[in-house]
Parts: C-alpha cells; sequence; structure tokens
C-alpha cells in the first residue's frame, strides 16, 4: 500500500463514505474516525516543535498556560467546543470532529467517480 498524505486518505475516505452501502459505513467511519485522530495529532505535535523552536528576541518568554474550562466556537457550527474535545481544521480553526467531517462530505458533491 502506497503512503498518502493524511489529508488525502481524509478525503478518500469521505468519498468513500458518500458512495458506501449501508453495510460498509462502519469501516469506512471508523477508518476516518483513526484517521482524523492521526491528522489532529500530527497538528498538535507541528505547534508545539513550532513553539519549542520559538525564540522570542527580548528573552523574555511569556507562554499563557492552557486556561481549564476554556472553550472555543466551531468554526462551522458556532457551537461552543470544550477544549478537551477540540479538532482543529486544515486552517487551524477549532472545529468538531462531526462538524470537520459533515463539512469534508458535503464538500464532495463530486459527479459520481469510479472507484477503483
Ligand atoms: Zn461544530
Amino acid at each position: 500500500m502506497r503512503a498518502r498524505r493524511l489529508e488525502d486518505r481524509i478525503r478518500d475516505l469521505c468519498s468513500r463514505a458518500v458512495a458506501a452501502q449501508d453495510s460498509e459505513l462502519d469501516t469506512i467511519f471508523s477508518a476516518l474516525q483513526q484517521a482524523l485522530r492521526e491528522h489532529n495529532d500530527r497538528l498538535r505535535k507541528l505547534a508545539a516543535a513550532k513553539l519549542a523552536a520559538w525564540r522570542p528576541r527580548g528573552g523574555g518568554i511569556t507562554i499563557l498556560p492552557p486556561v481549564s474550562g476554556a472553550s472555543f466556537e466551531c468554526a462551522i457550527c458556532s457551537k461552543p467546543i470544550p477544549l478537551e474535545d477540540s479538532k482543529v481544521s486544515e486552517y487551524g480553526q477549532p472545529i468538531h470532529e462531526e462538524c470537520y467531517v459533515a463539512k469534508l462530505t458535503t464538500g464532495q458533491h463530486l459527479p459520481q467517480q469510479q472507484a477503483n
């Protein structure tokens, strides 16, 4: 199996979900969930690496501790997301996982493609 970009895998899974039979949906959705989790982890590591590499010129580092109980607003449905449950979109916006999936899925209104 060829290694693919995770984003492509997620899009592919979404388009498969759209075209899938009911019996296939469970498998596709668990693969999709796994891919989204990996995507999220990857973004988190990326952000952590950037933060770790960042050196302010002034010498004084001010990193605000995470505020517990803080919540973001979902960039898609505008409802609050608890910090622990927040996902990050490809544009770095906080979103619900379900909203992300729904958005990717509804963005797939392409003409029927032949699955190989
Ligand atoms: Zn949402």
